[in-house]
Order: C-alpha cells, then structure tokens, then sequence
C-alpha cells in the first residue's frame, strides 16, 4: 500500500470529470490496489473521504469513512464505504447549511448547504451493486465526494464566501456556530 499525492486546490485534475469505471474492471488488481492505496491516503490526512481525482486518477471511485477524527471531533460515525460510480438522487428538497473541509483545500472551512437526504446507487470493490439512503453528515460527504468526481470543489457550492475560514481562525471564531436550516 502507498499513501498517494493529493492534488491541492488549483491544480486542473480537480475541475476534470471522472470516468466511470468499466464494471467488469473493479476487481481487477489495479483497481483493488488504488482503492487500498486511497483508503491509507485518507487515513493518513484525517479524510472523512477521498475522491479519485484527488489523487490524480479519473476514474469514479471515492473512499469514504469516519471514525473518531480529530478534524470533525463531533462528526457521527460513519464505516469504510467504497463508492464507485455513484448516482446520487436527493430525497427531499430540504438543504441544510453545514461545515465542511477538504484534502484538496487544505487548513480551510465553509459553510455548503446539501441536500439533508439522499439514495446513492453505486458499486462496492466487490462490484456489487449498492442502494443506500443517506442523512445528515453522510449525506453530505457523499454529495462532497461526488462533487469530486464531476469536477467540483466545495467552495463552488458556498452561498458566502466570507465564511471561507483558515482553522485557526475557524476554531476561534465560528466553532459551535452551527449550521442554519434553509
Ligand atoms: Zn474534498
């Protein structure tokens, strides 16, 4: 296993668009070792979660997990998810401004409103197929992390960049201030 490179904010693999990956190639041993490799890479930066153009790969795979993370010290568990081409569908219209962070955007906070509920269709590394409803905190590291894969960066979905934050500013002035409801 290798921890990977992660492009940073500026770089032009984070505006391309992944490709979906060919199904019949999942569990080929290039594919399973990128997915390894993201998952260390993620672990090692304290990542609620790696897109594959983060690492320079444009293929749609994401790697997605919350333990106890010193980064998002009240964020709720979430288990070791693989997502591979993923579909995301809300489920309601309801959006809900909260903190987020990247690997790609690093030391920096805003405020991004996402949809509180989703269903996200995907492959798992086994290359089964996968349907799961998603709220709250994992609903939006999905929505992050998809965003990713289309070229996305959080700061694009920010309605107020004057919350756009260094930590050390962030920890002093905006934590606890807690996201609104729309
Ligand atoms: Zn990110």
């Amino acid at each position: 296993m290798a921890i990977l490179k992660v492009a940073r904010l500026g770089h032009p693999v984070l505006r391309m668009k992944a490709e979906p990956l060919p199904v019949e190639k999942i569990r080929s041993a290039d594919v399973q070792r990128l997915i390894d490799d993201m998952v260390e890479t993620m672990h090692e930066y304290d990542g609620a979660g790696l897109a594959g153009n983060q690492v320079h790969e444009l293929v749609q795979v994401a790697v997605i997990e919350v333990e106890a993370n010193p980064r998002y010290p009240d964020a709720p568990v979430i288990p070791l998810t693989i997502v591979i081409n993923p579909m995301v569908t809300p489920l309601s219209e309801e959006i809900e401004d909260g903190w987020e962070g990247c690997l790609s955007v690093p030391d920096m906070r805003g405020m991004v409103p996402r949809y509180t509920a989703v269903r996200l269709d995907c492959y798992d590394r086994e290359a089964n197929r996968v349907s799961l409803l998603a709220k709250d905190f994992f609903a939006r590291v999905i929505q992050h992390e998809t965003d990713h894969l289309n070229g996305i960066v959080y700061i694009d979905r920010m309605r107020d960049l004057r919350t756009l934050s260094h930590i050390a500013e962030w920890n002093k002035h905006w934590l606890g201030v807690r996201e609104q409801n729309d």
